[in-house]
């Protein structure tokens, strides 16, 4: 009896002073759902296929996606911001790299589950690139090139 009435009080209270609640803590199922939301964009899956064996730097994503750098630019804010990916600093050039190996393995399952082959997969992991201007793929570049250099469109 005692117990239901400081209930009831309890309940009055909290309606009476109606406080703006932050973000409610996120079930399980919410904190997957937002995995997955936050790989929900090809261009996504994209970067995380050509950083799957070894990191990148912009140049190089710009050159593999075929996209502007701006749109590169936005998606690994994004990745970096969900914990996906990270960065490291290496003389001139920020490379991107996997934040988890599993990644891997969910992107290889996904692959699997849509039925797409193996090659198909992995063709976005190839380097040396022809068209790229990065260190990884013309090692005999000049000391003064950076991702910076590009032209901004491209
Ligand atoms: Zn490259």
């Amino acid at each position: 009896m005692d117990s239901t009435s400081s209930k009831g009080y309890n309940h009055s209270m909290t309606t009476s002073h109606r406080v703006i609640i932050e973000e409610p803590p996120q079930s399980a199922e919410e904190s997957m759902a937002m995995l997955f939301d936050q790989l929900s964009q090809p261009a996504r899956i994209q970067i995380l296929l050509v950083i799957r064996e070894q990191p990148a730097c912009v140049c190089h994503l710009i050159a593999a996606l075929g996209l502007r750098q701006a749109a590169i630019s936005q998606h690994l804010m994004a990745l970096r911001k969900a914990g996906l990916v990270k960065t490291r600093r290496h003389s001139r050039f920020i490379y991107y790299y996997l934040a988890d190996q599993r990644l891997i393995s969910l992107i290889d399952t996904a692959a699997e589950i849509a039925k797409i082959n193996r090659p198909t997969v992995l063709r976005l992991s190839r380097r040396p690139l022809e068209n790229c201007p990065c260190p990884q793929c013309h090692p005999e570049l000049p000391p003064e090139f950076s991702c910076k250099s590009l032209p901004a469109s491209k």
